[in-house]
């Protein structure tokens, strides 16, 4: 399984990065999309929640299915 992180406000899983779509105060829930959604190249989103301070994945790359491969966003960023 892949380990999520959150790195500079963004979440990355495996290679797939995320941008913060909201949090749910009550339950403690960050949704985020794949960062292609806003280009309408990806459906995929995440959810994720944190429990005694450690970051868990609700919903990830295996409930919600990317339309491109990894590692695609990552290594185009870099390049920027
Ligand atoms: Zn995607």
């Amino acid at each position: 399984m892949d380990t999520p992180k959150i790195v500079d406000k963004i979440l990355l899983v495996g290679d797939f990065v995320y941008l913060r779509t909201r949090t749910n105060p009550k339950n403690n829930h960050t949704h985020w999309d794949c960062r292609k959604v806003r280009a309408k190249e990806c459906k995929a989103r995440a959810i994720t929640t944190t429990r005694n301070q450690e970051l868990i994945l609700l919903k990830g790359p295996k409930e919600s299915k990317h339309a491109h491969p990894p590692n695609q966003e990552a290594s185009r960023s870099s390049h920027r």
